[in-house]
């Protein structure tokens, strides 16, 4: 996938994201995989809105989420967990929203969040009557801090990681892929706090 083609389905998808209150600020990031060898990914910029992102807010990273060549964008701070995250994963694309009910559900649940018996399980990729459990990790600045956390409770079955008091990252094949995962899950979120005691 070329940087252009890619920068435009970012934007695409951030601005839905950002509709649904999941980017506030300019928060978030979302990313897509160009090639596997060597792995380069396409990021959406730093500091920008999220909602009003032009296919040219995006920059280009390596494998440690560094930018390749000079480009005049500053990647996201996050890039480094993304590039990690599609490493390890083989995703295609990882997308991490600052939704609430992922942070609060890591709250509540600092082990690991655990899903079962739900229908939507099934869009989160995994069946209907299976136990999930949604690893969590503690926030960190450190990307390699939190990319050797990520790696050391990663589970092929389970796309998607929480950070404590920060936010959630889930992955797929595809930006869309990611996003379906990432909706159904939000919603099992909501069901497990909701389940468990206030909103
Ligand atoms: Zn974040």
């Amino acid at each position: 996938m070329r940087l252009d083609e890619a920068g435009g389905l970012l934007a695409a998808e951030s601005a839905r994201y950002a509709a649904m209150g999941w980017m506030r600020g300019t928060s978030g990031n979302l990313s897509v995989v160009l090639g596997r060898d060597p792995l380069r990914l396409a990021v959406t910029a730093s500091g920008l809105d999220k909602g009003m992102l032009e296919p040219s807010d995006v920059v280009e990273v390596d494998f440690h989420g560094a930018p390749v060549r000079g480009q005049p964008l500053a990647p996201s701070a996050e890039a480094g967990l993304h590039a990690r995250v599609a490493r390890v994963s083989g995703a295609g694309a990882v997308v991490h929203v600052h939704a609430l009910a992922p942070v609060i559900a890591a709250e509540r649940n600092p082990g690991g969040i655990v899903l079962q018996d739900l229908e939507m399980l099934k869009g989160f990729g995994r069946p209907a009557d299976s136990r999930v459990v949604v690893p969590v990790v503690p926030n960190s600045q450190d990307m390699r801090v939190l990319g050797d956390a990520f790696e050391a409770g990663y589970d092929p079955a389970t796309p998607a990681l929480v950070v404590a008091r920060h936010g959630v990252y889930v992955w797929g094949d595809d930006l869309v892929h990611a996003r379906h995962r990432l909706e159904c899950l939000e919603w099992l979120l909501r069901f497990t706090n909701a389940v468990e005691g206030g909103a």
